[in-house]
């Protein structure tokens, strides 16, 4: 079983504009298993992203104090690409577009990365995994030649990191806002991708503003962030009680003033 632990965590960013760093996350505290997904909700601005980036390793977010633990190991100021070949995968909000690589050529170079380097992925074995993938996500096979994102719907791109994900295999998979922009069908589509990692091996930190996600994807914790924070965590019930009666509820139930 592998752990990810996120420990009073605080973190800044440089606003570009006002050229002063402002305090985002402001003591996050989470655990997340092997064998569990867990639900992020939370209002716009809140810091889910900013939480998700810091957990891959993204350098414009600064960690201020607090500790990222992966099997007990500390990875704040681990660069990003040894995050990955431990075990994390980070699906963005907003993918971005890699001209002059193919899907498949980013693919097979994204798993390499994480094998030993004189023991590459057979190349039938790497086409016989994609194939199946991608029929499990209803992709068409000329998305395989195609640039990485480049001209991709918002549906195609969130598809393609559920993609990635599926052959990647990380142990850890945070998924920001993988349902936004999605129609039904793509939504049912990128839901029984994640499904199909569901297991002992695999464990999930899902960002989402709302609880239809979840019907599909029924996560084992919910929690709440607002104002930098985790401020409430329960199961699938406390995310269609949020449904219900919106963070105002929430608000003065815990009596917030954020
Ligand atoms: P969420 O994902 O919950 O909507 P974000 O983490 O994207 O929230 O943003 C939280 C706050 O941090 C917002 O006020 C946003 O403007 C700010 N922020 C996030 N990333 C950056 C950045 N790279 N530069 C400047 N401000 C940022
Ligand atoms: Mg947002
Ligand atoms: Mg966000």
């Amino acid at each position: 079983m592998a752990v990810l632990e996120v420990k009073d965590l605080h973190v800044e960013v440089v606003d570009q504009e006002k050229k002063i760093s402002k305090e985002i996350l402001k003591g996050v505290n989470l655990t997340v298993k092997t064998g569990e997904i867990h639900a992020i909700m939370g209002p716009n601005g809140t810091g889910k992203s900013t939480l998700s980036e810091t957990i891959m390793g993204n350098p414009r977010y600064h960690v201020t104090s607090g500790q990222i633990l992966l099997n007990g190991e500390n990875i704040v100021g681990m660069p990003v690409d040894e995050r990955a070949r431990k075990g994390l995968f980070l699906a963005m909000q907003y993918p971005a577009e890699v001209p002059g690589v193919t899907n498949t050529e980013f693919l097979r170079a994204a798993i390499n990365a994480r094998r030993p380097k004189d023991n590459p992925v057979p190349i039938r074995e790497f086409l016989q995994e994609l194939d199946k993938n991608m029929d499990l996500l209803d992709m068409k096979q000329s998305m395989t030649e195609r640039y990485l994102n480049e001209g991709f719907s918002g549906g195609e791109k969130k598809r393609n990191e559920i993609l990635q994900m599926l052959m990647i295999k990380p142990s850890f998979g945070i998924l920001d806002e993988i349902d936004s922009g999605l129609d039904i069908d793509a939504l049912r589509v990128v839901a029984r991708g994640v499904n199909a990692m569901r297991g002992d091996n695999f464990g999930a930190l899902m960002i989402t503003h709302y609880q239809r996600l979840l019907d599909y994807i029924v996560p084992d914790v919910v929690h709440v962030m607002m104002g930098g924070k985790v401020v409430k965590d329960g199961g699938p019930d406390l995310a269609k009680k949020l449904e219900d009666e919106g963070y105002a509820g929430l608000r003065d139930e815990l009596g917030l003033d954020i």
